[in-house]
């Protein structure tokens, strides 16, 4: 695929499921916005500047975006997409009768098991028939400390039906919502019991489920052959296993984020990456004007590694520092995308 840069683009904070690791959970459902819909601005922003995009489309759920077909077939005239997908609405035999697959690099479906109530008929029904249209798709699996125990039995399920299933790292906070907070509140007071009401992931990972990680890593690996991820795919799952202990620190290295990679949020405005907040214009509303070269990274983790390691100028070279992931709202913590988001979102109403 010939393209000149990709742009994550957060299309909503909506979602039909509510995973309680995510933050479209926690919003009150007047905070939830489905995505922006003047559509003949979104693609005159896309086709102005003479850029082939590769959008990665994540959210909320792209495909609840208001739409959302006709944005991909007006998109996909120009331009090329990746999706990130829970794979549960009904619109995705459309999108693959209407969508040529040679504009889609890939589609990264979760399986989120809790939420579909054990059922996974129709999600390995959309896997299926979308592999039937020729589409590239990955599945994955959160390796979210509650759902680890359901990991084997979903793989062999999948596995039956052709279909391979990857863990994907957890990289937040974990809150044990089991015991009565009287009870928490008590065990407080002891720092010896602290870590059975509240851990950050990945550092957490006991060593038997890191252990438990790289052996479902490899497993599926070794039946995906080397040629599954290619080497140009950002969402390459085969890597995830070199951050089990923290995430990276890439401070100081250059990094074509900002020039050949670029985040969108909701409403168009777009940013150096998921961790540097640098603005650099609104596709939707006005200019985008990318950064001319590579410049050092200033960020304390790269939050989202894959862009690391795939922008990084030279990723090989150094030594790659894992940083335990501090918690939301510290400095260097994990980043406050839900309050960023809502700022923007609050601005936005304010208009
Ligand atoms: S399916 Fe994805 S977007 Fe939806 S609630 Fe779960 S993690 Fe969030
Ligand atoms: S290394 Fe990561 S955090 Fe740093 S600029 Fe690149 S993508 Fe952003």
């Amino acid at each position: 695929m010939n393209y000149t840069i990709e742009l994550v683009w957060l299309l909503n904070l909506f979602c039909n499921f509510r995973c309680k690791y995510c933050f479209t959970s926690t919003m009150d459902p007047s905070e939830l916005f489905q995505g922006y819909t003047n559509m003949d601005r979104m693609i005159d922003g896309f086709n102005r500047n003479g850029i082939t995009w590769l959008v990665h489309m994540s959210g909320g759920e792209p495909f609840l975006f208001p739409n959302f077909l006709e944005l991909c077939q007006k998109l996909s005239r120009n331009h090329y997409m990746s999706i990130n997908t829970n794979l549960s609405t009904d619109n995705v035999f459309e999108f693959g009768r209407r969508i040529d697959p040679e504009r889609v690099k890939y589609i990264q479906a979760s399986v989120h098991l809790r939420q579909r109530g054990g059922g996974l008929d129709d999600f390995i029904r959309r896997v299926i028939f979308l592999k039937s249209r020729r589409f590239k798709i990955f599945v994955s699996y959160l390796m979210y400390p509650e759902d680890m125990v359901g990991f084997e039995k979903t793989f062999q399920r999948f596995i039956r039906e052709g279909i391979i299933l990857f863990p994907k790292l957890y990289r937040g906070v974990w809150r044990n919502e089991f015991l009565h907070p009287g009870i928490k509140r008590r065990m407080r007071r002891f720092s010896r019991l602290r870590p059975l009401l509240k851990r950050t992931y990945p550092q957490n990972y006991s060593e038997r489920e890191k252990r438990f990680i790289r052996f479902f890593y490899e497993r599926s690996l070794r039946l995906a052959g080397d040629d599954y991820f290619d080497s140009d795919c950002t969402s390459d799952l085969s890597k995830e296993t070199k951050w089990l202990d923290g995430v990276p620190d890439w401070r100081g290295r250059l990094c074509y984020a900002g020039v050949r990679s670029l985040r969108m949020d909701p409403w168009g405005k777009v940013t150096r990456c998921h961790s540097e907040h640098r603005v650099l214009g609104n596709l939707f509303e006005g200019e985008v004007r990318p950064m001319e070269e590579a410049e050092p990274c200033k960020s304390r983790i790269c939050y989202c590694p894959y862009y690391g390691e795939r922008y990084l100028v030279d990723p090989s070279g150094g030594e790659v520092k894992t940083r335990e992931l501090p918690d939301k709202g510290q400095p260097g913590g994990i980043p406050d995308f839900e309050g960023q988001l809502l700022k923007e979102a609050d601005k936005v109403k304010a208009i």
